[in-house]
């Protein structure tokens, strides 16, 4: 069996290429490379698998991915981190490809070659939050689900996390929760304490892991999006008058024997996803 390769310390290879963290970026880097290693068992056995890494950084997580076998591409903004992605893809031959750019900009399906990937992402909270509504919905970006992602695991501040596992009648329930678990399973995999990270960020945080199912039915994506959209958009409200301008919405709700004066947090997913498939008709 192969041993896998020796590397520096991380903080060693943050001080050899001066990887001091970028605020603007929203680098908070984690340098145990035991957690690293549990992070990136997370989603299961890698060996041979593909892996998108969004934000590698000086490749903390990256290196973990490595030594699990998996075949990482990695999108990075900060260029001053790419001679240190470089050294590791030394150490690990055909094994990683870096790319240069903003995630937010780059077609994941086309730069993945229309092959089924695992994501793994430690993202700054704004990008994460934007990357994942936009993993959930493939049909925005002219894809179909099942997605071509097979799983999510992702770094997000645990007060989104519990939002995106949240249950109905909670006040983390929201539109978040609706659009990560109608059909697909999103799982609260570990929290991080803030002690972690170098340097802390001012709050703890937590991964998710996501697994896609079956979609259900004749039901519009995007019709889901809008409804959920006006109903937690005034989530005080009660759907009578939240859903006043959805179209059809207040006669569905009768047919489907909702009561209108509930409101938005009281309803299931599945009534969400009842409502929307009467308006996807
Ligand atoms: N993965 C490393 C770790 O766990 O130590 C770094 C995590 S740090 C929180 C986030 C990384 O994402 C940074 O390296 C940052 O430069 C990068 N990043 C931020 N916005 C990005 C974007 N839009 N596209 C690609 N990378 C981005």
């Amino acid at each position: 069996m192969n041993l896998p390769p020796q590397l520096p310390p991380l903080r060693e290879v943050i001080a050899a290429h001066g990887l001091s963290a970028s605020k603007a970026l929203g680098q908070n880097f984690l340098f145990d490379e035991h957690l690293l290693g549990r992070i990136a068992r997370i989603p299961g056995d890698l060996a041979g698998k593909r892996v998108l890494e969004i934000g590698p950084g000086p490749g903390g997580l990256t290196r973990a991915l490595l030594r699990a076998g998996a075949q990482v591409t990695a999108i990075e903004m900060d260029r001053r981190c790419l001679p240190a992605l470089e050294e590791l893809g030394a150490a690990f031959p055909g094994q990683l490809a870096v790319v240069e750019g903003d995630a937010l900009k780059i077609d994941h399906g086309a730069l993945m070659e229309g092959q089924p990937f695992a994501v793994v992402a430690n993202l700054p909270y704004n990008v994460g939050t934007a990357l994942f509504t936009r993993w959930l919905s493939p049909e925005s970006d002219g894809g179909t689900w099942p997605p071509q992602w097979t799983s999510l695991t992702l770094m997000f501040q645990q007060e989104v996390a519990q939002r995106i596992v949240a249950e109905p009648g909670s006040d983390a329930y929201g539109r978040l929760a609706v659009l990560a678990q109608w059909r697909s399973i999103p799982k609260l995999a570990m929290k991080v304490h803030r002690s972690a990270f170098t340097p802390p960020p001012k709050v703890m945080s937590a991964i998710v892991h996501v697994t896609p199912a079956q979609a259900p039915a004749g039901v519009q994506a995007a019709m889901l999006a809008r409804l959920t959209e006006a109903a937690f958009g005034q989530r005080r409200k009660m759907l009578r008058q939240s859903l006043k301008g959805v179209p059809g919405a207040l006669a569905a709700l009768e047919g489907l024997d909702i009561d209108s004066t509930r409101r938005a947090e009281t309803l299931a997913v599945a009534d969400f996803v009842a409502l929307a498939g009467a308006l996807s008709r």
